[in-house]
């Protein structure tokens, strides 16, 4: 198909010091999981970027030196010269496909806390960095800064430009953002220094500008030079003459960089998820650096609608259209449209489960795109498939993700696919979830699903169609996949979080009442132990109409979620709507009219007026039709049915990443012959 012309501005070359990006995306630095213990996991997923069309593709942040060591957290180095061939291996990946390849240099400073190394943090005044962020505690304070440790550090930053230019980077970083080193001296509240390095915003700047100047005499006329630089609290801040210090610092900043790279200060801000920050959501704060330099800036917004993206560059906000979760769900983003397949991108549904992934320390997982990270690992394209030998039939029953994925997949490895589900639309979990509040983004996970099933000759749909299993055995395909979902149960825990049994009789309800269509009555009390997105969620939808209180074993509501930048935001909405929030606390009884709850750690009893209490706790795989199945082999024999796999939430349930995953994974390799199952081990180079 060809371009609709209206995209055409974005595959335009934009110049950038002393190199060139064939088109406008972007794909910025990102955390992706992966150390230099996993060198060609790293290379095969940055490379799948470049392949689809990225014309720049970036590392994470990779530390200069040891005393920039964040351990436990996946972060790389590049250290020595081991480090410099592991990254070779990316940017030979990235320029097979025409791509620049950039690396964001970075130093913690205040922090981290050199779990590893043992070398004293550094800092320009002696405060640490978010003390108050679980994963950002330590127990050491970092030292401040004299003016040898400002020498050393060019000198760091120096060595490490010279390094990145020999792995073969286009485009290297100075990294002053998210409260790592350099933002530090940025901003007044951590730098309280009263040198040249202190007070007024250019003396604040220096350290930047010193950074930025041994980068480029480091990198020659090879490489660009590219700030990162986070802009909300200097935005915040008034300028002596212009309207905001962000203002100024991009002023003081613009003669020695090739390229601004912006962004927000923290997490929830920068990364929020799609329930509380839309598509674009930097622009207010973003929008004005180009009015104050000629340099190109790039930025992010979580873009994935050509028109948005159109629409940034004609009205002047970037020159380069940024993406980290955009790049992950899709990264043949840019070729789709390219080849005016708008239609056919996977878009990024905001949820970040691929963020949680860092902050659990392990590679990359998305809930859109379970190719993710599986590139080298498991041989896994997101737009190839390997091909089934026979055009053999597969019944897949249930509609939910795990069983779309499944469907999907094996339609395009050639199989013929029926595809049955006992409720009146596709979509399983998905249909009662994204009609909540916030999570509407959520759907696109059943829309593009459909919509690509739809457009594939076979497969068949069967709505309304509730199997049992005589019916599977009358179907009588080659292969079945049971992926018929979960069940919230009602289970409660002790304190030693050993299960205690369930509360009986009126009353009680888990959210699969909820999305039969029962109607509670308040007040309500939610008591959530699942801690992800769900108990939350379900409280702000019943406190439009009921009194509720949100109840959690947990220190915060929602705590998992702290993991996918969530968390400020939903305390934030809990507030506004009106939840009364019980942390650290249990459900020990319930009889219609009244809750009682005990203290985590004392036992203390209260009792709260409820007349409905939500459980939102354990789940237990619906596997029954599974084990009916599986209980008469060779009753499936007889009818010539081959193999029977139970897949998604039916085999261990999960959040919604899991049950893709889990179908992707069957949908590649049913039917596969051993030799194409492929589980390799990464491992740092040897020799
Ligand atoms: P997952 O997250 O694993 O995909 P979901 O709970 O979202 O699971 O989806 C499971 C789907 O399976 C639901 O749409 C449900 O209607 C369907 N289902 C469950 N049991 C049967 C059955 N026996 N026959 C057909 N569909 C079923
Ligand atoms: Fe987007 Fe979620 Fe995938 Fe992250 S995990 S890229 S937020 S869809």
């Amino acid at each position: 198909m060809l371009r609709n012309p209206r995209y055409d501005v974005l595959f335009e070359p934009v110049r950038i010091g002393p190199v060139t990006a064939p088109n406008r995306f972007y794909s910025v630095p990102h955390s992706s999981g992966m150390t230099n213990r996993m060198p060609r996991t790293r290379a095969a997923f940055r490379e799948m970027k470049a392949e689809g069309g990225w014309g720049v593709v970036c590392t994470g942040y990779v530390s200069i030196h040891p005393s920039s060591d964040d351990s436990p957290l996946p972060y790389a180095s590049l250290w020595d010269d081991d480090d410099v061939r592991t990254f070779q291996l990316m940017t030979d990946a990235v320029h097979a496909h025409g791509a620049l390849a950039g690396i964001e240099l970075w130093h913690g400073g205040g922090s981290v806390f050199n779990r590893t190394s043992r070398l004293p943090p550094l800092s320009p005044s002696g405060i640490a960095a978010m003390p108050t962020h679980l994963g950002f505690m330590g127990r050491v304070q970092p030292r401040a800064m004299d003016a040898a440790a400002i020498r050393e550090l060019l000198g760091m930053q120096a060595a490490a430009a010279r390094r990145a230019r020999s792995a073969g980077f286009d485009i290297v970083y100075v990294y002053a953002g998210m409260g790592y080193l350099p933002h530090q001296f940025l901003l007044p509240n951590w730098n309280q220094r009263t040198d040249a390095y202190g007070g007024s915003v250019a003396n604040r700047c220096r350290l930047v500008r010193e950074l930025l100047e041994v980068t480029r005499e480091a990198v020659g006329d090879r490489c660009a030079v590219a700030l990162r630089i986070s802009l909300e609290e200097l935005r915040a801040l008034p300028g002596e003459h212009a309207e905001s210090q962000a203002h100024e610092v991009v002023a003081a900043l613009a003669d020695w960089t090739d390229l601004f790279d912006v962004k927000m200060d923290s997490g929830p801000t920068d990364c929020g998820p799609s329930r509380f920050s839309p598509e674009g959501s930097h622009e207010a704060t973003m929008a004005f650096v180009k009015s104050v330099t000629s340099k190109p800036v790039v930025g992010v917004g979580r873009f994935t609608s050509p028109d948005t993206m159109v629409s940034q560059i004609r009205r002047g906000v970037l020159d380069l259209i940024g993406g980290a979760r955009p790049s992950i769900a899709d990264p043949f983003l840019p070729k789709k449209i390219a080849s005016g397949r708008e239609a056919d991108i996977r878009e990024c549904i905001g949820c970040n489960i691929c963020i949680s992934s860092w902050h659990e320390a392990v590679p990359v997982r998305c809930t859109q795109n379970p190719t993710i990270g599986e590139e080298w690992r498991r041989g896994w394209h997101p737009e190839r498939f390997v091909q089934a030998g026979a055009r053999d039939s597969v019944l897949v029953v249930g509609a939910g993700p795990a069983g779309l994925e499944c469907a999907l997949t094996l339609a395009r490895r050639g199989f013929d696919v029926a595809l049955a589900d006992g409720a009146h639309a596709l979509g399983g979990r998905l249909l009662f979830e994204t009609g909540l509040p916030g999570l509407a983004a959520w759907r696109r996970v059943l829309d593009w699903r459909r919509s690509q099933l739809e457009a594939l000759p076979n497969v068949s749909i069967y709505l309304d169609s509730r199997l049992t299993a005589d019916d599977v055995r009358e179907f009588a395909p080659r292969h079945v996949v049971i992926a018929t979902g979960a069940r919230w149960s009602r289970m409660l825990y002790s304190p030693l979080e050993i299960p205690v049994g369930e509360p009986q009789g009126e009353g009680v309800f888990t959210p699969d009442d909820l999305a039969a269509g029962a109607q509670l009555e308040g007040p309500i009390v939610v008591f959530d132990f699942d801690n992800h997105y769900l108990g939350g969620v379900l409280a702000l939808h019943l406190a439009q109409k009921n009194v509720v209180t949100y109840v959690t074993p947990a220190g915060h509501a929602s705590e998992w979620a702290v993991l996918a930048n969530e968390r400020p935001q939903v305390h934030v909405a809990l507030r506004h709507a009106g939840v009364e929030l019980r942390t650290l606390s249990r459900v020990t009884r319930f009889e219609p009219g009244t809750v009682t709850l005990a203290d985590l750690f004392t036992g203390a009893e209260t009792r709260l007026a409820c007349r409905s209490l939500l459980i939102v706790g354990a789940r237990f795989g619906e596997d029954r039709l599974y084990n009916e199945l599986m209980r008469e082999p060779h009753q499936l024999e007889r009818v010539g049915i081959e193999s029977v796999t139970c897949i998604g939430d039916a085999l261990a349930p999960g959040a919604i990443a899991h049950a893709i995953y889990s179908g992707h994974d069957c949908g590649r390799e049913l039917g596969a012959p051993a030799s194409e199952k492929r589980y390799l081990r990464d491992g740092p180079l040897q020799g």
